[in-house]
C-alpha cells in the first residue's frame, strides 16, 4: 500500500474537523441550514490554513445526496467522488496555471449546462489572484448573472490583487493563521493516532516552524518521522529540520540578561556548529525580546497565546529580570542588528558583536528612580540649593514692607496684567489699574526673577517637580493664586498630581510669603500669554527658554547641566520626534 502523506490522510472531512477557522465554518453551516447560500465565495488567508479544504467541504455540503446539509454524510456517491477528486460537477482549477482568458471562457461556457449528477456545479479556483485582468473580466459576466445551479468558490492568499468588481460580487471569508496552541494540539492528536513517540518541546518546535500553517506542520511532521523513524522529540525535530532547539536560544537570552558576554559568545558559537543561520538567530531573538516586553507590560495570559505553556513560564521569569525600558532597548538594538545583518557579508561577526554589546549593557536606571536618588543625595547634602529661595524673599519683601499688605497685591496686579492675556482675566482687580503708583516696567523686570526664585524654592523641596516646572512658565500671580501654564502633557500631568500640588503650594507660601492656591493649566506659550500692556522688549522676558546665542538648548537639558555640571558635546536628533 502506498504511503499517503499526513496532510492528505488527515484532510478534514467535516466542518468540525477544520482547525482554527470556526468563524468561517459556523457561518457557512448556518448559511446552508437556512438555505441562504451565496453564489460566489472568496476564501482569503495565509497558505495551508484550510481554504481549499473548506471549499471542498462546502461543495460536499451542497451536493451530498442527504443535502444540502451542514453535515455531509461522507458515504453517498457524491461525497465519495468529491473526497477522491473525481466528481464531475465539482471543478477544481489552479489559477496559477489557468491564467488566460481562453481558460476562463471555456469555464464559463461549461457551467451554463446543468449539473450531470449533483445539485450544483461548483467551480473552485485556487490562487485566483493569478488570473489575468482579461480573464477576470471574462469571469465577471458570469458572476453578474450566474445560472442558479452554479457556485463559485475562489481561494487566494493575496486578496488585494483581485479586482474590486470581482470582490464586490463575492461573499468574503477571511481565514486566519492557526494559533500555535491549536497547531500543537492537532499535532498531538495526530501523532497519538499514528503511534509516533513525541514530547511537548518537539511538537512545539515543529509547530513554530510551521508558522500558522497546518499543512506545513503536517508536511514537517512527515519529514521528521521519516528521519527519526517515528520519534518526534525535540532532538529529532532539531536534527531533521536543522533548527536550533529553543533551550539554546533561551540560554543566549539568559546570558544577555545576566551581562555575561563571554557566555553569549560561547553559546552562539555552539549554535553555528549546529548550522543555525545567524539571520535566523537574529530573527528568533527579536521575537523573543518582543515576547519579553509583552510579558512585562501585561499579566494577561492570552497575550502570550502563541507560546506553549513551558515557554510562557520561561518568558515570564526572564522578563522579571529587567525593566521594560531595558527590554525595549534590547529589542530596538536587535532590530538595528537585523538590518545590519541583512546588508553585511559577515553576518556571524555582526551578530556576535551586537550580542556582546547587548550583554555588556548594565540596566538603565529609570528616570524616576534617578530623580529620586538625586533628591536623596540633595537631602543628604543639606540642601544647599535652598539658599536662593530666602534670598528671593529678601528681595521681594522690601517692596512689600514699603507699604501695606495691600501694596503687595497692587504690585502683583500690575505685574500680572502685563503678563497675561486680558481674556484670561477673571478678577477685575487683576486688570491694569492706571492709578497704581508702581512703575510697571520695574515690576516687569522682577517677574522673571520671581519665577526663578519660585523655581529655586521648588527645587530645594523636590527636584523631580522642579524639572517638570521648568518646562512651564508663570502666567499670573493674583492676591490669592499663582497661575502656571504648561503646554506639554507629561509635565502638566506631573504638576497636577496631588502630592506635587501640595509641594507647589508650600513653595509658593515660602517664596511669596502668603498662602496662594496654585493653578496649573494647559497653555501654549506664545504672544497671547505674554501679551504686553508693557513696552516692547520688557513683557516678553521669557520664563521658559532664555535666549541662547549658541542655539536653543532645551530647558531640561540646561537644568541638568546646571545641576550635574558638564557640557554639551554633540547633539543628536531626538529619536522620539523623528527629526
Ligand atoms: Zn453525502
Amino acid at each position: 500500500m502506498s504511503y499517503l502523506v499526513l496532510a492528505r490522510k488527515w484532510r478534514p472531512q467535516t466542518f468540525d474537523d477544520v482547525i482554527g477557522q470556526e468563524h468561517v465554518t459556523r457561518t457557512l453551516r448556518n448559511a446552508i441550514r437556512s438555505e441562504r447560500v451565496a453564489h460566489a465565495f472568496l476564501f482569503t488567508g495565509p497558505r495551508g490554513v484550510g481554504k481549499t479544504t473548506t471549499a471542498r467541504l462546502l461543495a460536499k455540503a451542497l451536493n451530498c445526496k442527504q443535502g444540502p446539509t451542514p453535515e455531509p454524510c461522507n458515504a453517498c456517491s457524491q461525497c465519495e467522488e468529491i473526497t477522491n477528486g473525481s466528481a464531475i460537477d465539482v471543478l477544481e482549477i489552479d489559477g496559477a496555471s489557468h491564467t488566460g482568458v481562453d481558460n476562463v471562457r471555456d469555464l464559463t461556457e461549461g457551467v451554463q449546462y446543468r449539473p450531470a449528477t449533483g445539485r450544483f456545479r461548483v467551480v473552485i479556483i485556487d490562487e485566483v489572484h493569478m488570473l489575468s485582468n482579461a480573464a477576470f473580466n471574462a469571469l465577471l459576466k458570469t458572476l453578474e448573472e450566474p445560472p442558479p445551479h452554479v457556485k463559485f468558490i475562489f481561494a487566494t492568499t493575496e486578496s488585494h490583487k483581485i479586482l474590486q468588481t470581482i470582490l464586490s460580487r463575492c461573499q468574503r471569508y477571511d481565514f486566519k493563521r492557526i494559533p500555535l496552541r491549536d497547531l500543537i494540539q492537532q499535532l498531538e492528536h495526530l501523532t497519538q493516532a499514528e503511534g509516533f513517540e513525541c514530547d511537548e518541546a518537539g511538537l512545539a518546535l515543529l509547530a513554530r516552524e510551521a508558522d500558522g500553517s497546518l499543512r506545513d506542520a503536517e508536511s514537517l511532521l512527515d519529514q521528521v518521522v521519516a528521519w527519526s523513524n517515528g520519534r518526534v522529540d525535540e532532538a529529532a525535530v532539531r536534527d531533521a529540520l536543522g533548527v536550533a532547539d529553543r533551550q539554546a536560544l533561551f540560554r543566549v537570552v539568559e546570558a544577555i540578561l545576566a551581562e555575561d558576554p563571554a557566555q553569549v559568545l560561547r553559546l552562539t558559537g555552539d549554535l553555528y556548529q549546529y548550522g543555525y543561520d545567524p539571520r535566523r538567530l537574529c530573527h528568533d531573538l527579536l521575537t523573543h525580546f518582543h515576547d519579553l516586553v509583552v510579558a512585562k507590560v501585561s499579566a494577561d495570559v492570552s497575550v502570550l497565546a502563541d507560546l506553549p505553556d513551558h515557554e510562557v513560564e520561561i518568558v515570564r521569569k526572564q522578563a522579571a529580570l529587567r525593566s521594560r525600558e531595558d527590554l525595549q532597548r534590547f529589542f530596538a538594538a536587535l532590530l538595528e542588528t537585523e538590518e545590519a545583518v541583512r546588508k553585511s557579508a559577515y553576518t556571524q561577526l555582526v551578530i556576535e558583536m551586537a550580542l556582546v554589546k547587548l550583554a555588556s549593557q548594565p540596566p538603565v536606571l529609570p528616570i524616576q528612580e534617578a530623580l529620586t536618588k538625586l533628591e536623596e543625595l540633595q537631602t543628604q547634602l543639606g540642601s544647599s540649593s535652598s539658599r536662593p529661595a530666602p534670598a528671593r524673599q529678601q528681595r521681594f519683601r522690601p517692596a512689600a514692607s514699603a507699604g501695606s499688605v495691600g501694596s503687595i497685591e497692587s504690585v502683583e496686579s500690575v505685574w500680572s496684567s502685563g503678563l497675561k492675556d486680558p481674556k484670561d482675566s477673571k478678577d477685575p482687580k487683576d486688570s491694569k489699574d492706571p492709578k497704581d503708583p508702581k512703575d510697571p516696567t520695574a515690576e516687569h523686570l522682577e517677574q522673571g526673577e520671581q519665577w526663578d526664585g519660585f523655581l529655586a524654592t521648588v527645587r530645594s523641596r523636590k527636584i523631580s517637580l522642579f524639572f517638570a516646572l521648568k518646562a512651564g512658565y508663570l502666567l499670573d500671580v493674583t492676591p490669592t493664586a499663582l497661575q502656571i501654564g504648561v503646554d506639554k502633557d507629561p509635565y502638566l500631568k506631573e504638576l497636577l498630581r496631588q502630592e506635587n500640588r501640595t509641594v507647589l503650594e508650600e513653595s509658593a507660601e515660602q517664596f511669596f510669603g502668603r498662602k496662594l492656591s496654585v493653578e496649573v493649566q494647559k497653555e501654549r506659550p506664545g504672544p497671547a500669554t505674554k501679551q504686553p500692556n508693557s513696552p516692547p522688549g520688557e513683557g516678553d522676558r521669557p520664563q521658559k527658554s532664555a535666549p541662547d546665542p549658541a542655539g536653543s538648548v532645551d530647558p531640561l537639558v540646561r537644568t541638568a547641566l546646571d545641576i550635574l555640571g558638564g557640557e554639551i558635546q554633540t547633539r543628536r536628533p531626538s529619536r522620539a520626534s523623528g527629526t
